[in-house]
């Protein structure tokens, strides 16, 4: 077994283990059990994401990466536009209509 990835939480480990599955890549998940018997654990004892063959230790990393990219980008709420009252989404930066300055 070859850790790949340490998760804060199961819900987190489940998210890459998602991933990997979709991909056909063979894994487990160490200290899952430990799930909810504890408070915060510590990270020796955090469910630890592993691959089965060292040859996909590389994929896994690139599903690490893009699942920390997913959970790093959450949808942006909507703004409104303070001059127009127009709704744009909450990523721009200027508003879609009357090209106003957008405050997040
Ligand atoms: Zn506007």
């Amino acid at each position: 077994m070859y850790p790949v990835y340490v998760a804060k939480d199961l819900i987190e480990a489940e998210l890459l283990v998602q991933r990997l599955n979709d991909r056909g890549i063979p894994n487990a998940v160490q200290n899952g059990f430990l799930q909810g018997l504890l408070g915060e654990l510590p990270m020796s004892l955090r469910p630890t994401v592993c691959v089965l063959e060292e040859r996909d230790q590389s994929a896994a990393q690139l599903c690490i990466r893009e699942m920390v990219a997913a959970l790093e980008a959450p949808d942006a709420p909507d703004v409104v536009c303070p001059k127009c009252a127009e709704t744009s989404p909450g990523n721009f930066e200027e508003c879609w209509k009357c090209r106003a300055e957008l405050c997040p």
